[in-house]
Parts: structure tokens; sequence; C-alpha cells
């Protein structure tokens, strides 16, 4: 898909399209202000001398102008802003007008724009431009995008933490280090022969383990990156009648679920999204765990473990007027390697002793530590929403650290996964003594890694993959 670095001139409403209050259509490349020039009044007044026009304009400032046609005809009024070379989002000449919102307005000054010699951009092609033109390197350029897509606090948090290129920074440092551990691998492959130890070995596996420590934490990041940027997903897994739907109804705060007294009401998955406190909840409830005759349930059920394979956590409810959660039970034992939390619902209906007993109970069936791990909930009491999502959240993952680095896409931890793998093979090697030349290799390997990351190398496949996601006009 690579667009050519040239001399074209694009064009494009950065705006969502639709109907709107005003649009902007952004110009960016070395004629943004002379081809804008043609149909905006103001811009055209100076017209006859190309150095009078940039010295005539004001970066960052924005002007009044109609918008006319190549033939004079009015179409517009609108804000026209310039910036100059050097100085806008895409390191280039950009102009935006800010027009009214209508597509057949916008339309008609795209068309106008291309006809006067530019080209409509490609999807992703201002950010590209301004990857290319050092005005941002990959890591920020991703977050452009998620920056853009962010639906909640945390998430937009993390986006803009990256653009301000705190990941960043913390990759040059490890990019700085492993090169120096590179360089001094390599100058004692030429010495080596002649006897001379120009590297302590000691020194420099305490160096890469500690290239390897602060990779580690950013690889750990990501898990918590990826539920910031696309929401936890919980499913409400238990025997029918527990009150399942009903809890998902509370933490949704709609009717969505259907209600009533008859076990097995919940044939199928229904689930929903709600943002609480800033973070994205998914949130599924399931058919009941019961052993059934009924088609139709059984294809519920069956959904439900797949929903259930799907989530971040399992949320086990019991319930509290009921005597037997053997199959409950078991089915939290049987389904290792998740996140889960148990609730025991229907709170309200019985005493505080009783509660505590039923507790203790079901956390020592479950091999926990005590009564605190069973979560006491009514689908009926408001508290329980908060407790609820506290709850979710806390087991989930670590969410205090958002104003470190967090990476938030599976490319950049790709990369970092493969980087300390191979630094972690360099250590081994230089532990046993083998041959410098194959930590060298490794180490490279490593380095090139973390330079994709930024972007400082890179091919079409890499490109590919971070600007195919981005939408027109940005
Ligand atoms: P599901 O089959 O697990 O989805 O259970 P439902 O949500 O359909 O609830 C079954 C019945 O239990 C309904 O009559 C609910 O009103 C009732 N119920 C659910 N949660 C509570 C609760 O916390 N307290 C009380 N008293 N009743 C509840
Ligand atoms: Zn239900």
């Amino acid at each position: 898909m690579m667009w050519n670095r040239n001399e074209q001139t694009i064009c494009a409403i950065s705006t969502p399209h639709g109907v709107g209050g005003i649009a902007v259509i952004r110009v960016s490349g070395p004629q943004a202000l002379s081809i804008s020039g043609r149909i905006c009044k103001r811009l055209s007044k100076s017209l006859s001398n190309e150095e009078t026009l940039q010295s005539h304009f004001q970066s960052h400032r924005a002007y009044f102008s109609e918008i006319h046609d190549l033939k004079g005809q009015k179409i517009d009024e609108a804000v026209v802003t310039y910036f100059a070379h050097g100085k806008s989002f895409t390191g280039e000449e950009v102009i935006e007008i800010s027009c009214h919102g209508s597509p057949y307005i916008t339309g008609q000054i795209l068309d106008q724009l291309v006809q006067a010699g530019a080209k409509i951009a490609e999807p992703g092609e201002f950010t590209y431009r301004a990857f290319m033109n050092n005005k941002l390197d990959l890591v920020q350029a991703e977050s452009v995008l998620s920056l853009i897509e962010s639906r909640n606090k945390s998430a937009a948090k993390v986006a803009l933490r990256q653009l301000e290129g705190h990941v960043s920074k913390e990759v040059e440092e490890l990019i700085s280090d492993l090169t120096w551990c590179l360089a001094h691998i390599e100058a004692s492959i030429d010495f080596i022969e002649q006897g001379i130890e120009v590297v302590d070995t000691s020194e420099l596996i305490h160096k890469l383990e500690k290239i390897n420590g602060t990779l580690e934490k950013l690889l750990q990041s990501y898990e918590s990156g990826r539920l910031i940027k696309d929401g936890i997903k919980v499913a409400l897994l238990g025997e029918p009648n527990v009150g399942k739907s009903s809890l998902l109804n509370l933490l949704l705060q709609n009717d969505k679920a259907i209600v009533t007294p008859i076990a097995g009401t919940t044939r199928d998955v229904i689930d929903g999204e709600i943002i609480f406190d800033g973070m994205k909840y998914i949130i599924s409830d399931t058919a009941g765990l019961r052993e059934t005759q009924d088609e139709v349930e059984i294809i519920g059920i069956d959904r439900s473990r797949q929903e259930a394979e799907k989530a971040d956590l399992l949320c086990f409810v019991f319930d509290a007027t009921e005597k037997e959660w053997q199959r409950s039970l078991q089915m939290a034992t049987e389904i290792q390697n998740s996140k889960k939390i148990f609730l025991l619902n229907k709170s309200d209906t019985v005493s505080a002793d009783e509660l505590y007993r039923i507790q203790d109970e079901i956390s020592m069936s479950l091999g926990l530590s005590g009564a605190q791990e069973i979560l006491a909930t009514s689908a009926r009491e408001a508290t329980s929403r908060s407790h609820i999502f506290a709850a979710i959240k806390s087991a989930v993952g670590q969410f205090d650290y958002l104003d470190e680095a967090v990476i938030s896409s599976s490319r950049q931890f790709e990369q970092a996964q493969y980087s300390f793998e191979m630094i972690s093979k360099s250590v081994d090697e230089l532990k046993n003594k083998t041959g410098a030349e194959f930590v060298a290799l490794y180490l490279k390997e490593a380095l090139l890694s973390l330079q994709k990351i930024l972007g400082q190398v890179y091919d079409d496949q890499i490109m590919d993959r971070v600007f195919k996601e981005f939408c027109l006009g940005k």
C-alpha cells in the first residue's frame, strides 16, 4: 500500500462523514497553500507572488474566507487555518478548511481541491506522512488511532501517554543500553583471538538482565493495556435461577436480560457493554450450567461454555437460598487458567450469620482462603453494583500504573516479546561461555526488534499493519 513520499499534496475530510455543524477538510503537502488559494478568496489575494503568499499568512492563525469553485462560483463561507511547513501535524504545509458540515458542500470543496491539483488522501496517509517526516514514531502513530478510537477515560489516558512519548522514551533507552552491550560484545570478538578481554562478562549480564526487567514490565503492561482498550470481558456463570440475568441487569442498568422465576429462562448468551468508573466492561449472561434435555437449552449451554472461554474473567454466581452447589463448584474447579470471582447472590434473603456460614463453606470447597473471597451480593440492592465492578477490576489486573508506560498494540507486544527472548538467549550463552559470535547474533536480533517497535527500522509489512486500520482523513 506504500504511498510514495513524493511532492503531492493530499486532501480529505477529517471530521466524521455525514451532516454536522461544521466539517474540517485537511490539505497537506508542499502546495497546500497555493492549491487552497485557488478556492479560498482570502488566501488568493496575494497569489501573484509565491513569496508573499507564505509571508502573508501566519502559521496557526485562522482566517475567515469565502470558498468558491475554480470558476468563481461561491460554495460556502469558511474558516481557514494555516500551518507552516515544519509546524503542522504532518510536518508539511497544511491548510484546514472548516466549512459548513453538509456532505454536498464538503464534496464540492474536495472536488475543487482535486481539480486544482490535490490528491484524495489514503486512509491514514496524514499520520503516515507525520511518521515519515519524523513528527511521530510508530508507537505514537498507533496511539493516534487508539486515541481516535478510545471510548472511555482509561483508554484515552493510555493513548495520550503514548502520544506524549512515554513508551517511546522507555524503548529508546533500552535501544541505547542494548547498543552499548552489542558494541562491547562485537569488540570482544575481534580482540578475543589476541587474548584481550575487553568486556567484563558479569557486567554485561547484569546490564542485559536489567534491560529484560524493563521489557518484562512492558510486556506485562500489555495485558492491562489491552483490557483498557478493548474492555474487560466478563461471563456470568451459574445454575439456573441464581440471579445471573438480574445481576446483568443491575450491572448494565437495564432490562436487557429476561428475568423470570422459571429455571432455564436465559437460553442464549445475552451481553451488554457498560462504562463504569472510566473502564469498559463487556458482560455476558449465559444459560445455566444445568444439564438438560431441552435442545434449545443445550445449544445455549454450549454457547455459554464457549463464551466462558473467551472471557477475561469468569464470575460464578451462587444462590444463598439454595443448599446445593455441587455442580457450580464442580464447574468452577474444572475451568482452570481463568481468572475467577465468586458471588453469593440473594444475600438479602438470609441472615448475616447464615450468609457468613455459606461464604465460608463455599470458600472451603473451592480451596480458597476464607469467607471474604466470596462476595455477598443482591441483585435487588444498588450497592452491589459498585462492589461487583470493584471485585472484577481488582481480580483482572493492576490498573493503578496507568501513568507509566503501557503498550496496547499486539504489534508492539510481539516485537518486545521477541526482543526479550533473544536477550534471554544471549544471557544464557554468556553464562555458558559459548562464543561471543552467538551472543552478538542474538543481541542484533533483539535490537532490531526494539527498533521496529518505534519504526526506526521498518518494512512494508510493519507499515501495512500499522496504517491499514486507519480510516479516511486521519
Ligand atoms: P438466572 O436464571 O440465573 O438468570 O436468574 P434470574 O435473574 O432469572 O433470577 C431468578 C429469580 O431470582 C427471579 O425471580 C429474580 O427476581 C430472583 N432474584 C435474582 N436475584 C435476586 C436477589 O439478589 N435477591 C432476591 N431476593 N431475588 C433475586
Ligand atoms: Zn437468566
